[in-house]
């Protein structure tokens, strides 16, 4: 997309997507580009720049030097700016939202509360611009005074994964900014379109040069540069585990600060006091959100034995009447999955699982007719045990792994029998097993009778393999500054 634009392409023109870097569009140094899918349709809908080292280091000298403006600008005139971003997002965002749904296969109503989340954390941040407190002390003698001070970390890269392209950057991008630092944002293929546009609003609201800066394309050149540099102070990354963990030891070389938002495989339990056909409808709504390709989506079904065949067969029910379609459709409640590896990925842990001894009460394949696109039938797994690979493995697609359980002890071994603890949810009217179920699992976030974990207000983020750091909240900035402590000693 060029400067002038404003991100307000019409669907079924051809996306261009260029690098943005020290405040101008460019092409790829190299001139290379990569074609961006329409995973509904299985066509090439655009195109974008593929970014190489080269082009890395120079995304990395421009913020380093909109470092230099940023930190300068006083946090009142942080906020504003923030503040026109958030504006101008939600003004440009049926245009964004048209983008992330052609791009990602995401329905629009779910594109749309995609761009509305993004428009809420970069407005949140614009508040806590305001509100870096620091710390005053008495001093151990007279005339001294023990001041704790924050300052922006630095030139921060950004990499982000695929199922929230807008939401996911705005939760690093924003707090950042806030913070007082610049950022180079590597935005993963898919979706880069709407994340370009993000950047637009930034431009159009005064950010100055270098303090935002897009790269696209393949992630390991861009990797290995921001990697092997030392003017990035930070790295903040969203995706699997694997990739977290092979960008912390990089960041061992440069002693970078690292956060991480890695992946879970979040138990629900479901005791037996709920109302088990409204349990089950909110179960299907939140499992097929995004098509499962969520890092908090519901994904290992505990329930206990007395309403377990029960549950299962009305949770098979609410997902079969949902509606699978275009994701620009109004209707349309399910799209495709991303892209064909994730489809393969899904098709295999059914197929797996099923060897394993499971059965499959919905779903399990190719929606007949719908033979075009990277469409997976909503999926509902009976008689699962804990060992098989659906269990162990984050399924992130539209599969429902159905267990049972007898007690509060036994449930909660099982759910935090796993390296991860991103979320996990309780379901149940009696507020001391909600208690004793809540506090019992090892996550970084729990819903109670509720899947919404994500709001701008509140920490988001996990524990052990799940990653550390938190994005959104009070809590966000935290990650994009540094603590000064001065001793004050006067005369
Ligand atoms: P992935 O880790 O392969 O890819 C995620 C992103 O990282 C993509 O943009 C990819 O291009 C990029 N990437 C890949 N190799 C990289 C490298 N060497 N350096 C830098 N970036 C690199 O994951 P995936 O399978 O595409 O995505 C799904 C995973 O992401 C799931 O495990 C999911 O739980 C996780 N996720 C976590 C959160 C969260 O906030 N906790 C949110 C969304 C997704």
């Amino acid at each position: 997309m060029g400067s002038d634009d404003n991100g307000r392409r019409d669907v079924g023109e051809a996306a261009k997507v260029g690098l943005f870097i020290g405040g101008t569009w460019r092409d790829a140094s190299s001139g290379a580009t990569f074609d961006l899918i329409d995973p509904a349709r299985e066509e090439v809908v655009g195109t974008a720049a593929l970014a190489d080292a080269g082009d890395t280091n120079a995304a990395i000298e421009a913020a380093e030097a909109g470092f230099a403006v940023w930190r300068k600008t006083g946090p009142w005139e942080r906020a504003k700016v923030l503040r026109r971003v958030a504006g101008l997002l939600g003004e440009r965002g049926e245009a964004v939202a048209r983008s992330l749904a052609v791009a990602c296969g995401k329905p629009l109503a779910q594109a749309r509360g995609e761009v509305a989340g993004a428009v809420e954390t970069i407005d949140w941040y614009a508040d806590e611009a305001r509100r870096i407190y620091g710390e005053v002390l008495q001093g151990r003698a007279p005339g001294q005074r023990f001041v704790v001070t924050h300052e922006p970390v630095g030139v921060v890269a950004a990499f982000t994964a695929w199922n929230f392209p807008v939401a996911l950057v705005a939760r690093k991008l924003a707090p950042a900014l806030a913070a007082g630092c610049s950022i180079v944002v590597r935005p993963a293929e898919e979706g880069c379109e709407a994340v370009a546009m993000l950047v637009q609003c930034c431009v159009d609201a005064g950010v100055p040069d270098g303090v935002v800066n897009l790269l696209t394309g393949k992630p390991e050149p861009v990797a290995d540069a921001v990697m092997a540099s030392d003017l990035v102070r930070k790295v903040t990354f969203t995706g699997s585990v694997p990739v977290g963990q092979h960008l912390m030891r990089r960041a061992a070389d440069t002693m970078k600060r690292v956060s991480m938002e890695l992946g879970g495989h979040a138990p629900v339990i479901v005791w037996d006091d709920v109302d088990v056909a409204k349990a089950a409808k909110a179960a299907a709504a939140a499992k097929l959100r995004n098509n499962g390709q969520v890092c908090v989506s519901p994904t290992r079904f505990f329930v206990q034995e007395g309403i377990k065949d029960g549950f299962v067969d009305a949770l098979a029910e609410a997902v079969k009447g949902m509606k699978l379609g275009h994701p620009l459709d109004e209707g349309t409640e399910v799209g495709p999955l991303i892209n064909r590896r994730r489809l393969e990925a899904v098709d295999g842990m059914v197929r797996d699982t099923v060897a394993e001894g499971a059965r499959i009460v919905t779903g399990g394949g190719r929606p007949a007719g719908m033979n075009r696109g990277y469409y997976f039938e909503p999926t509902v797994l009976d008689g699962v045990e804990d060992g098989m690979r659906v269990m162990r493995d984050e399924p992130f697609g539209p599969i429902a792994p159905m267990t049972s359980f007898k007690s509060l002890d036994e449930v909660i071994e099982r759910a935090n029998a796993l390296p991860v603890g991103l979320a996990g949810y309780v379901l149940t009217g009696d507020m001391a097993r909600a208690e004793a179920t809540a506090a019992g699992l090892k996550v970084g976030m729990v819903g109670v009778n509720t899947y919404a974990v994500a709001t701008a207000e509140m920490p988001f983020g996990g524990v052990k393999h799940s990653g550390f750091g938190r994005e959104n909240g009070r809590q966000g900035i935290l990650d994009y500054l540094d603590v000064k402590f001065t001793n004050w000693t006067m005369g």
